[in-house]
C-alpha cells in the first residue's frame, strides 16, 4: 500500500550513504505516506543496502502500521517536525563536516554563501542532549523555528523539505556550507552575508526563477 514512499525512503538513505553523509545505521529518513501515516528508516540497519521492505510506516502516534522492523530511535525527533512544520521529508545524518562543526559552533552556522538561503540563511545548532529523547527533538524543534536545516551539537545535522528528494539535496547543501565555512575559517575569519544581502538574494532569485531551468532568451547563436 505505500509501496512508492517506501522505496523512496530506501533510495534516499542509499544516496546518503553513495554521498558519504552516513556510515553504517547512523542517520535516518522520513516522509509523510499519507494524511496520517509517516514513512521511516529502521533502527540498526545498514543504511547503504537498506531495501523498501525494510522501511516502516507509522501512524502520527509512532505505532507500527507496515513492515517488520523496528523504526529509528529518533522517530519522536521525525514525529514533532510534522506536528509542527510543514513538512514532506526530513533526514538527519551524522555527517562529518556538519558533525565536526556541531562540536564548535555555539549558536549557528553563519550565512557565509547565497546558497545557504534555501536552508533558512545562517543555520542554528540546537543544545546537545542524548539521542532519542524528548529532550532532543525539543531542542532541535525550536532551533528549526523559520529554517529547513539545523546543527544538533555534538551530534549531526537535520533538514526538512517539501519531498524526500529535496530534503536530500539540502542535506548535501548544509554538508557543502559546512566544508565551505571550515574551509575559510582555517584561512581567516569568515565574512558572513547580512540582512540586506540575504534579502537582496532572495529578490533577485523571485525576479530571476534562479534554480529552474528556461529556455533561452531569443536566437541561440551559432558557435564555431
Ligand atoms: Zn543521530
Amino acid at each position: 500500500m505505500f509501496e512508492r514512499v517506501r522505496i523512496e525512503i530506501a533510495e534516499a538513505c542509499r544516496r546518503l550513504a553513495r554521498e558519504g553523509l552516513v556510515i553504517g545505521s547512523a542517520g535516518n529518513v522520513s516522509a509523510t505516506a499519507a494524511d496520517d501515516a509517516i514513512a521511516v528508516s529502521p533502527t540498526g540497519a545498514v543504511l547503504a543496502e537498506l531495501t523498501a521492505e525494510q522501511v516502516c510506516v507509522v501512524d502520527l502516534e509512532g505505532s507500527l502500521i507496515e513492515g517488520d522492523l523496528e523504526p529509528t530511535s529518533e522517530l519522536g525527533l521525525h514525529l514533532g517536525i510534522y506536528q509542527r512544520y510543514d513538512a514532506g521529508a526530513v533526514v538527519h545524518t551524522h555527517a562529518p563536516m556538519a558533525t565536526a562543526l556541531s562540536c564548535v559552533l555555539d549558536e549557528e552556522l553563519p550565512c557565509v554563501h547565497y546558497g545557504m538561503l534555501v536552508l533558512g540563511g545562517s543555520v542554528p545548532v540546537a543544545r546537545y542532549e542524548t539521542f532519542g529523547t524528548p529532550e532532543l527533538a525539543a531542542a532541535v524543534l525550536d532551533a528549526l523555528e523559520g529554517k529547513s536545516a539545523a546543527l544538533m551539537a555534538n551530534h549531526g545535522a537535520i533538514t526538512h523539505a517539501a519531498d524526500t528528494v529535496s530534503a536530500v539535496d539540502r542535506a548535501l547543501l548544509l554538508e557543502w556550507a559546512c566544508t565551505v565555512y571550515w574551509r575559510a575559517a582555517v584561512l581567516a575569519e569568515p565574512k558572513t552575508l547580512d540582512e540586506a544581502q540575504q534579502r537582496a538574494v532572495l529578490a533577485a532569485a523571485l525576479e530571476r526563477g534562479y534554480g529552474s531551468t528556461r529556455p533561452a532568451r531569443g536566437e541561440r547563436e551559432e558557435r564555431g
